[in-house]
């Protein structure tokens, strides 16, 4: 028996946003053990099983009354390689930078545009992480879970995961699949993405004509550092909205009253509209209410200035999803998971 189980626990330093919130029951798991031993005892004394990673995307408005589990399992490992590239595999609690960082100084290309996204290796699958114009999906190989349903480990490949925009099976199937190691299918030859937003120009600023992964990556990082307020200063979960998915007609009626409406037209002849252009447009930028607030940088982030409780930032995202649903008939969808 190696879960140490606690009572009564702050979850403050274990969510970016830094909502003091209590659980009723905390632990860590380090190794699949755990995790059994964890679902074992969310049986045997009734009481639900929650599982967090780094707690960057989550908005807690209310105490915890369950296990909540962290993962903090390690390990990173190539299970299969040639001349070509690698498969690597992580487990779940790898904090996910640091793993970007280890597979770029090992040569292997694919993760550098996803640098600096705060988290862990095993929530990533779950909104199909993305920056920069690539998603976790362009470089999964596969990941091992378990049914806590039944107890059992199942294989997923890219085909079983219903991966979206933000979005996956098992995030629409919450408190169902426990991922406990992701594989990543990674390039010696890089095929880079720089045509988004400001990574070619910023790279053409320092004046490196020929970039590798590792050059794409500290760029990104650099980009990312300047407009996101770093969490372990001003608390926040990143993106708050997605940005929304609309029909052109509804793009037409925005730019008969905004002209300079932000869209990207997708495949399926739907346009995807910034949120946070819609937010800005609509004054929220740099808004405060008591210590919830809107970044005074990037309108789609919601900040915790201090002492703001789940609620009061939640009651904010409501106010905002109101008014620009009144402005311009657009629904935002909030990205974290709320609790
Ligand atoms: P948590 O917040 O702990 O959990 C998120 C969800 O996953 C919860 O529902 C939890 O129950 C579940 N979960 C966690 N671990 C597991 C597991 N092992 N098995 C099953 N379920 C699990 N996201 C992006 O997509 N792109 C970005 O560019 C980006 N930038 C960000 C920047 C900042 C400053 C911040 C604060 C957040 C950003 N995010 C971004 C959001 C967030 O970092 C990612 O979604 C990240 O993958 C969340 O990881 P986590 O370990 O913190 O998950
Ligand atoms: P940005 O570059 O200011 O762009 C604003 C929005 O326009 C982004 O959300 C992005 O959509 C979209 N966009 C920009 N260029 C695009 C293109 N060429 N094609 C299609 N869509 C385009 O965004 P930012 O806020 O600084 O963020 C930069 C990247 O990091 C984005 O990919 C963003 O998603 C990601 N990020 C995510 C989070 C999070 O918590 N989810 C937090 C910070 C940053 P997409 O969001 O669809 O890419």
């Amino acid at each position: 028996m190696t879960l140490n189980v606690q009572h009564d626990v702050s979850l403050k330093p274990y969510n970016t946003f830094g909502v003091n919130v209590r659980a009723r029951r905390f632990a860590e798991a380090f190794s699949d053990d755990d995790v059994c031993e964890a679902l074992a005892y969310s049986t045997r004394h009734d009481v639900p099983l929650m599982v967090i990673g780094g707690g960057s995307n989550l908005l807690l408005t209310r105490d915890v009354d369950a296990l909540v589990l962290r993962m903090a399992s390690r390990g990173i490992r190539i299970v299969h390689e040639d001349c070509d590239g690698a498969i690597v595999e992580a487990e779940a609690g790898e904090p996910w930078h640091p793993f970007v960082l280890d597979t770029l100084a090992q040569g292997l290309a694919g993760l550098e545009n996803l640098s600096l996204i705060p988290g862990t290796v095993g929530a990533a699958p779950m909104q199909n992480i993305g920056a920069y114009g690539v998603e976790l999906k362009d470089v999964f190989h596969s990941l091992t879970a378990i049914d806590r349903h039944s107890g059992e480990l199942r294989e997923f490949v890219l085909a079983d995961c219903e991966f979206g925009y933000r979005d996956s099976l098992f995030k629409r199937q919450p408190n169902r699949w426990l991922i406990l190691r992701v594989r990543f299918k990674l390039s010696y030859s890089a095929t880079l993405h720089l045509d988004y937003g400001p990574v070619r120009q910023r790279l053409e600023e320092q004046g490196i004509k020929e970039p590798s992964p590792m050059h794409v990556s500290r760029a990104i990082c650099a980009i990312r550092s300047e407009k996101l307020p770093d969490p372990a200063t001003l608390g926040n979960a990143g993106s708050f909205f997605k940005n929304p998915l609309v029909s052109a007609e509804r793009v037409a009626a925005i730019k008969l009253t905004h002209p300079g409406v932000v869209g990207y037209p997708q495949a399926d002849g739907q346009v995807k509209l910034a949120a946070g252009w819609l937010i800005e447009q609509a004054g929220w930028k740099g808004f405060r209410d008591g210590d919830a607030g809107v970044h005074a940088l990037q309108s789609l982030v919601l900040v915790n200035y201090g002492q703001a409780s789940g609620e009061q930032l939640l009651a904010l995202a409501q106010r905002i999803q109101a008014d620009i649903f009144e402005r311009f008939g657009v629904a935002l969808e909030m990205e974290p998971n709320l609790y």
